[in-house]
């Protein structure tokens, strides 16, 4: 029997249901939809990321994050959990943030025993509705309502996501918060607690997403250029965020746009040209690497997945800067046995395991 410690459940949370985020355009999700309007107030989340970064020229950067990024891979595993390899699933930090990719089978056990936290999950990205990506979401909640969260969970995902997280509610009818789930389509944008996540359509036998991550960074204030513009020191933080003050415009006093932190997040899918551009130049792509053999590559073409190969060659197209393969068939007891079929196409390439850690930091000036 499960404890609920006791909560009377909300009024916005009714049993067995998933109110979907209002309509709202993905702009303004910031504001008012996911993470910052209803957690807990962080530095993170005075960012004031609302525009689209593309639109306003990268004036948005405002890392108030020390500069890094962590992800740790939950899960590496493809179909099923094992007993030394948890189901597929990955969990992004910043600035005390965190967002989780895919909620398979036994995801909150891995969760527990990675130490990173359960209770502050601000969002879970969710690739498709496989099992193998979504069976653990109920526990999880279940889990959340216990550790006496009372902030909404949000779930973005593709289309049909609202049918089958409602489902799954069913066990897990009664939260001490409110989910909102949100179905997104190909393109879609929007912001969350100072991050900037993105999708595209994966290809793979139901709808499904792959997603880039983006910490934007501020470009370098220019304190001699103020000076001279004779801008008092108190508007400094204003040009900073890119206000205009006065006559004095953001670009006359910043440096040169500087490079962020991006992570991509590809699992059960072919490798295609629009995944390739979503996750161009990111500093880290964790890719599904089903198969480890070449020799199982109609394997992969028939159930849409990827071989490490693929995965290396997917990685290279979008000259990203690191690859870790996960996702592994559970038929791959030993993925590091293939690992050169990933080397010889691309360098810098790790072979996923569970807990698996990796930190990105700004580069140097
Ligand atoms: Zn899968
Ligand atoms: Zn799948």
């Amino acid at each position: 029997m499960v404890e609920h410690g006791g909560f009377e459940p909300p009024t916005p949370c009714l049993p067995g249901k998933c109110s979907p985020a209002e309509l709202m355009p993905l702009d303004a999700v910031s504001v008012a939809g996911f993470g910052e309007g209803g957690q807990r107030s962080r530095a993170g989340a005075q960012c004031g990321m609302r525009g689209s970064a593309r639109r306003d020229g990268g004036l948005l950067g405002c890392d108030t994050g020390g500069g890094m990024l962590e992800l740790a891979l939950v899960g590496t595993g493809g179909m099923l959990p094992l007993p030394e390899r948890w189901l597929a699933s990955a969990l992004i930090r910043y600035n005390g943030h965190l967002v989780l990719f895919d909620c398979g089978e036994g995801t909150q056990i891995s969760l527990r025993a990675l130490g990173w936290g359960i209770k502050d999950i601000g969002v879970l990205l969710i690739s498709h509705v496989h099992g193998d990506h979504v069976a653990g979401l109920p526990g999880l909640l279940l889990t959340l309502g216990n550790s006496g969260r009372t902030e909404p969970v949000d779930i973005v995902g593709p289309p049909g996501l609202i049918a089958v997280v409602t489902g799954l509610r069913v066990v897990a009818a009664y939260l001490p918060f409110e989910v909102r789930c949100r179905e997104l389509e190909s393109g879609d944008s929007f912001a969350h607690a100072g991050m900037r996540i993105t999708c595209v359509a994966a290809e793979h036998h139901v709808r499904c997403l792959a997603y880039r991550l983006d910490v934007p960074r501020a470009p370098r204030f220019l304190p001699d250029r103020a000076r001279s513009l004779g801008v008092p020191l108190v508007d400094w933080k204003r040009l900073q965020r890119g206000e205009v003050v006065g006559n004095v415009r953001p670009q006359e006093v910043l440096g040169p746009p500087r490079p962020g932190l991006s992570v991509g997040l590809v699992t059960d899918t072919r490798p295609t040209s629009a995944i390739a551009d979503l996750v161009n130049g990111v500093d880290l792509l964790v890719c599904e690497a089903t198969f480890g053999d070449d020799a199982d590559q109609p394997r992969a073409l028939e159930r849409k997945h990827m071989t490490f190969r693929e995965a290396a060659e997917l990685a290279s197209a979008a000259n990203a800067s690191r690859l870790v393969l996960t996702h592994f068939s559970p038929s791959v007891t030993r993925p590091e046995d293939y690992a050169s079929n990933a080397l010889d196409v691309f360098a810098n390439t790790t072979i996923g395991s569970d807990h698996l850690s990796v930190t990105l930091r700004f580069q140097k000036d």
